[in-house]
C-alpha cells in the first residue's frame, strides 16, 4: 500500500523527470521524418524556396531553411519539388481495388471518384474508398445504374431521385456529392431534366453537384444556370458543340456569372471528347483559367494521354501557366472543394503531413489532347515520392 508521503515523493520525482526530459528535448529535437533540401512550392503559404520539411506525429512540424535536428527517416529531395499532396477531384479510382494505391504513388493523397456508380451499386465504390490507403470519397451518379455504354440517363427513369436520396442517406460519410453526366451520348435530350433532378437530390443534403459538360443537346448556358455556389463543372475545355466559349472567342455569359457566384471549373483531362488543344488555347487566352486540374483517371491511364496527375498538371505551361499556378490547381484549390480536404493542400505547420515530391524535368515532351493532337512542351512534372500522413509511401 502506498502511503500519502510516498505518493507525494513519487509525484515529485516524476515532475523532476519530466522537466529533465523537456530540457533534453529542447537541445535535440528528434523528428519522425525530414524531407531535406527540396524546393518547397506551397501556394497556400506563398512559399517557393529551398526548405527542409520536418514531420512529427503525422503532421508538419517545421518548414525551415536548415533543420539540423535528427530524424528517424530522411528523404533527400535535393533537385526536386516538394509540394502539398495532390488532390484529384475527378477520378475513377474506386472502380478497382488497386486504383487508390496506384495513384497514391503518383502523389495523389486525396481522391474523389466522380460517379462511377449510382444508387444500385454505390456500395462497390464505397468499399474501395473504405480500404483506400489515402482519403478517398465518391460522388454518386444520378443514373442509378452508374456509367452505362448506352448512356447513364438516356432512359430518364434511371435518374431516380428517391433511389439516390436513399443511397446518400445510408452513406453520408462516403458520398460527398452528386454527379450528372450530360453529354448527348450519355443523357441525350434529357440533359436539363437530369440536372434538375441531380440538384434536387444534392440540395436536400447540402452537397455539391459535379456536371460533366461538353457536346450536350442543351446550350451550356441553360444548364449552368442550374448550378449553385460550390458546384463543379468538369471537362471545362470540352470543344464545341456547347463549349464554354462561343465562336467569337467569348466566354458564354452564364459561365462568367457562374464563376462569379462561386461555381468551380475543373479540367477533367480524360480520354474522349473532353479536351482539344484549339479550344484550350482559345479559353486560356481569355484568362478564364481552370480552378483545378483533375485526371478522370482509371487504372489504365498510364497507357493514355492522361498518364498521371503530374503530367496533367504540366499541360498548360505552354499556355502561360506558371509552375506555382499549376501547383495551386493541384493542391490548395481542389482541397477547398470538399470539406474532407479542408486541412489538406497545404504544408502549414500542424497540417496532416501529405506531401508529393516531384521532378520538374526539362526537355521535349509531347502532350496529347483527346483527339490525338499533340503539342510540344519544354517542361514536365514527374512523380518521385509520396509521403502520406507523415509516412513515406513505398512504390509498388
Ligand atoms: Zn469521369
Amino acid at each position: 500500500m502506498i502511503t500519502r508521503r510516498e505518493w507525494m515523493c513519487g509525484a515529485g520525482s516524476l515532475v523532476f523527470a519530466h522537466v529533465a526530459t523537456g530540457a533534453f528535448a529542447a537541445q535535440a529535437t528528434r523528428y519522425d521524418l525530414i524531407v531535406k533540401g527540396g524546393r518547397v512550392i506551397d501556394p497556400s503559404l506563398r512559399v517557393n524556396a529551398v526548405r527542409d520539411v520536418a514531420i512529427s506525429g503525422g503532421r508538419i512540424a517545421a518548414v525551415e531553411p536548415n533543420i539540423a535536428a535528427d530524424a528517424a527517416d530522411m528523404i533527400d529531395a535535393r533537385g526536386k519539388l516538394v509540394v502539398p499532396g495532390l488532390i484529384d477531384v475527378h477520378t475513377h479510382a474506386a472502380r478497382s481495388k488497386e486504383g487508390p494505391g496506384l495513384c497514391l504513388a503518383d502523389g495523389v493523397t486525396g481522391w474523389v471518384d466522380a460517379g462511377s456508380q449510382g444508387a444500385d451499386h454505390i456500395g462497390d465504390t464505397i468499399a474501395v474508398a473504405k480500404t483506400s490507403p489515402q482519403q478517398g470519397r465518391v460522388l454518386i451518379n444520378i443514373g442509378r445504374a452508374g456509367i452505362l455504354p448506352e448512356g447513364d440517363t438516356m432512359n430518364i427513369a434511371r435518374a431516380d431521385v428517391a433511389a439516390a436520396k436513399d443511397a446518400i442517406a445510408k452513406n453520408r460519410d462516403y458520398v460527398v456529392g452528386v454527379k450528372a453526366r450530360l453529354s448527348r451520348d450519355v443523357a441525350g435530350p434529357n440533359d436539363f431534366e437530369v440536372l434538375r433532378r441531380t440538384q434536387e437530390v444534392a440540395s436536400s443534403f447540402n452537397l455539391p453537384v459535379m456536371i460533366h459538360m461538353g457536346q450536350t443537346v442543351s446550350p451550356i448556358g441553360k444548364l449552368i444556370d442550374l448550378l449553385k455556389k460550390g458546384d463543379i463543372v468538369t471537362h471545362m475545355f470540352a470543344p464545341p458543340p456547347n463549349s464554354i466559349i462561343d465562336d467569337n472567342g467569348r466566354i458564354v455569359p452564364e459561365v462568367l456569372a457562374a464563376r462569379r457566384r462561386g461555381v468551380w471549373f475543373d479540367v477533367g483531362n480524360g480520354m474522349t471528347g473532353h479536351m482539344r488543344w484549339d479550344t484550350v488555347e482559345a479559353i486560356m487566352k481569355t484568362g478564364f483559367w481552370p480552378d483545378s486540374f483533375s485526371t478522370d483517371w482509371n487504372t489504365n491511364s498510364h497507357m493514355t494521354g492522361v498518364i498521371d496527375m503530374p503530367n496533367c498538371m504540366s499541360k498548360l505551361f505552354g499556355y502561360g501557366m506558371t509552375l506555382d499556378q499549376a501547383i495551386a490547381r493541384g493542391t490548395y484549390n481542389p482541397a477547398r472543394m470538399f470539406p474532407l480536404f479542408n486541412d489538406r493542400g497545404t504544408l502549414n505547420v500542424g497540417a496532416p503531413a501529405d506531401i508529393a515530391i516531384m521532378e520538374l524535368r526539362e526537355g521535349n515532351f509531347e502532350y496529347l489532347d483527346n483527339f490525338n493532337n499533340k503539342i510540344q512542351g519544354k517542361q514536365r512534372l514527374f512523380p518521385s515520392a509520396t509521403v502520406y500522413a507523415g509516412k513515406r509511401v513505398t512504390r509498388a
